[in-house]
This record gives structure tokens, C-alpha cells and sequence, in this order.
């Protein structure tokens, strides 16, 4: 991006005609005159998703009954695989199960089981809260086991030989900031811990690499930038080595190794399948089936730069506007910033509300953050000028102070 000047709607214009991924714009179903900038909660609906599910419905389960079986069972891994792709995983490392929570229990609970002795599970204070209530219910259900929820800063200082596993979410949902996943995976290695990683807010926007990093487990949900619809299922990541020693601490019939011999014992599946424990949701995971293929020819690199070029046109558009009120909680640096920017505003749920009357989808976690999240696979140059006009409006105007915006929903 070159800097100084203004960024007009001539200059984002021509920003988005040099975008290699501008193309994708077109896979995806946007309503008119909507800036959606909240495809960090949901993403949007990929345009081969209906035909899909009508497929699905019709054929494979109206014709086909009971028969289309034969072709669902695999579906778990082969979609996995499709996913391993874009956080740097290798084939049968990835499985899409359950939700995000519950593959998270599963996933962490045999990380600890799998380092006996050691009686601590290490986390962050600002980590997603549902990581947080998860963990302390693993810590329970498995018993003498401690969840340390410590400051992001003295994770270094806490991180011992005690702990059994460093459960961290890459991207913090706050202020999207990076967790520095190659350093602290390193780290949890060098005091024998395995490291444990929410990727919700990395995948399909932000370059990790599994492999290279050696991250030991992983889980991250698929609806929000890998746009595979409310509720789509979770994807959990077990390294290969790990996969013959884990357990599944809630071992189910799908997991087994030949769930047809209904067998009373249970006898675990080789390879990631063993993380499966019930009957897939096939509808939800056609869903994303599907949905992932708006991800077809195009590399991380490819996204990651499309994202941070979406970050720094709002914030340079926002330095260059110096709108009152607005202070940046996400860090200036694009290296340390996932693909949302979080703003701080006394009343930012009302700001929020008012940006949205205008056709501008945001969203706000309390107390005081208005999140943007750009989603690079749709989201436009012109898009980011647009918002930064409507929330210079919102302020410049004061319009957000309107009693109507600051009504709570139920959903922030
Ligand atoms: C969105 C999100 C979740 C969602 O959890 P569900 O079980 O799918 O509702 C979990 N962790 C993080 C970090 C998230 O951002």
C-alpha cells in the first residue's frame, strides 16, 4: 500500500482491480447494499451451498434413504482433509466433529491424560470464555487437575514442567490480536507440555502452519471465515504421531474400528476417525462440504495478503479521518493482527446498531468494542471506504446518541 494521500473511493476502487482474490466476490451470495463486516461470527453464504443441500435432501437422503450411508460415513475426514489444507495440516490430521466446545473437551482432555503426573492446564485470562468454562470442566471431570488462567504476558513466566497442556486461542476474539503460535508452541515443547490451539478466528483467514509449528491438537469452528453456515460442525487437528497414543475420552460407536460388529468393548479406530464419536450431522456437514470450495485455487498467502491489505486501508482511512471517541484496540501492526479490527467507543454497542441502520454489519462485545471483520475471500477495498464514510457519519453527526440505537438485543 502506498502511503500518504487520501484514501478516496477512486483509489479503493482501483486497490480492488489489482486484487488477485477479488474474483471470489462472486462465489458468494451478498446482499445488495450491505457492507458485511461481521463474517468474523458468521461468514456468508457461499452461492453453491443451496443447490447442495437441495441436493443432499432430495437425492441422497429423499432417493436414496438409508443406502446413502455408504457415501456420508467418510464425509468427517474427507471434508477434514479439505480444511487441513488451509491451516498447514497434512491429509487424515484433520476431522470435522461435534462443535467447537465440545471437540475442545475431547481434544484437551486427552492431552492431559496423555501426560500423567503433570496437573495443569495453562491458559490465558482473555481467552474466548467458552475455552475457559471447557477447560475448568475437564479439570473436573478428570480430577486433580488445575486450570491456570494467567495474563497473556506471564504465560512464560507460569509455563513449567507442571503443566500438562497450553490451551490458547491463536486470535483473540477481542482485539484480534496474534498469538505468536511457532514461539509458544516451542515453549510448551520445551517443558514437555503439549500445546493445544482454538484456531476459530485463523481459519480461512490467517496463515498457520500445523506442521512446521508442531502445534500437538487443534480445534477451530467452520462457520465463521470458513463460511460454513450457522452451526456447521467443528474441525479438530491431531497430529499424526499423536493419533496412535490420544484417546478420545468420549469414545462413541462412530469412532470404533468396526462400528458394524457392535461389539460391547470399545476398540478405537486407527488415525483421526478415532476422534469421531457420533452419527455425523450430514446436512450441516454437506453444508461446509461445499462451502469450502470457495477456497478452491487459492493459497493462504494469497488470503492472508488480501486480509491485511483490507486492516491497513481501514486503519490508515481511520488515522487519516481522526474520527473523536474512537480509540484502536487491536495492534497497529499488521504481523501481530488477525483479520478484524477492534475499536474502543464509550458507546460503541450504540455506534454499532447505528452503523448497522446504515447498511454496515459490524458487531460490539462488551463493554466498549466495535469489531470489523474483514472476510478476505469477499470483502471488498471499496467495501472498508464505505464504512469508514458511515462510521465518520455515525460520529461526525452524533447519531448514534438516538434512543433507538441503544436498545440491547439478544444477540451483541
Ligand atoms: C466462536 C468461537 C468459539 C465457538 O464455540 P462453539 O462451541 O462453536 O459455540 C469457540 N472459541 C473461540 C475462540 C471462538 O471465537
Amino acid at each position: 500500500m502506498t502511503p500518504g494521500g487520501v484514501w478516496d473511493r477512486a483509489r479503493c476502487e482501483a486497490l480492488d482491480r489489482d486484487d488477485p482474490v477479488a474474483h471470489v466476490r462472486e462465489r458468494f451470495v451478498l446482499p445488495e447494499g450491505i457492507v458485511y463486516l461481521d463474517g468474523n461470527s458468521l461468514g456468508a453464504l457461499p452461492r453453491s451451498v443451496p443447490a447442495r443441500l437441495d441436493e443432499v435432501a432430495t437425492k441422497e437422503w429423499g432417493a436414496g434413504l438409508v443406502g446413502s450411508w455408504e457415501q456420508w460415513m467418510s464425509l468427517p475426514e474427507q471434508v477434514g482433509d479439505k480444511i487441513a489444507r488451509l491451516i498447514g495440516a497434512g491429509k487424515g490430521e484433520v476431522v470435522v466433529i461435534d462443535s467447537t466446545t465440545i471437540a475442545l473437551v475431547k481434544v484437551l482432555a486427552a492431552a492431559v491424560r496423555a501426560r500423567p503426573g503433570r496437573h495443569v492446564v495453562l491458559t490465558s485470562v482473555t481467552n474466548f470464555p467458552s475455552d475457559l468454562y471447557a477447560a475448568t470442566g475437564v479439570a473436573r471431570l478428570l480430577g486433580d487437575v488445575e486450570v491456570r488462567t494467567v495474563e497473556p504476558a506471564d504465560i512464560d513466566k507460569v509455563l513449567d514442567e507442571t503443566v500438562a497442556a497450553l490451551l490458547l486461542t491463536h486470535v483473540d476474539f477481542r482485539t484480534g490480536e496474534l498469538f505468536d503460535l511457532a514461539r509458544l508452541t516451542a515453549a510448551a515443547h520445551s517443558v514437555g507440555a503439549l500445546a493445544v490451539w482454538d484456531l476459530c478466528h485463523s481459519a480461512g483467514a490467517v496463515i498457520v502452519d500445523c506442521e512446521r509449528t508442531g502445534v500437538d491438537l487443534a480445534v477451530g469452528c467452520s462457520y465463521k471465515y470458513l463460511n460454513g453456515g450457522p452451526g456447521a460442525p467443528a474441525f479438530a487437528y491431531v497430529r499424526r504421531h499423536l493419533q496412535a497414543t490420544l484417546e478420545n475420552p468420549l469414545p462413541g460407536w462412530l469412532g470404533h474400528a468396526a462400528p458394524f460388529d457392535f461389539d460391547a468393548t470399545y476398540s478405537a479406530a486407527t488415525g483421526i476417525r478415532g476422534f469421531v464419536t457420533s452419527t455425523p450431522a450430514i446436512l450441516g456437514l454437506s453444508a461446509l462440504d461445499s462451502a469450502l470450495d470457495a477456497f478452491d485455487g487459492l493459497t493462504m498467502e494469497e488470503i492472508r495478503q488480501k486480509s491485511v491489505s483490507l486492516t491497513e486501508l481501514f486503519l490508515a482511512s481511520l488515522e487519516e479521518r481522526q474520527l473523536p471517541g474512537l480509540q484502536l484496540a487491536s495492534p497497529r501492526q499488521p504481523a501481530q493482527r488477525g483479520s478484524q479490527v477492534a475499536l474502543r467507543h464509550s458507546d460503541g454497542y450504540a455506534v454499532v446498531q447505528a452503523l448497522i441502520s446504515r447498511g454496515v454489519v459490524a458487531d460490539f462485545r462488551a463493554p466498549d468494542l466495535c469489531r470489523f471483520g474483514f472476510s478476505p475471500l469477499y470483502v471488498r477495498h471499496v467495501d472498508v471506504f464505505e464504512a469508514v464514510e458511515q462510521l465518520e457519519t455515525v460520529i461526525g453527526t452524533k447519531e448514534y446518541t438516538d434512543d433507538r440505537f441503544s436498545r440491547r438485543r439478544a444477540v451483541t
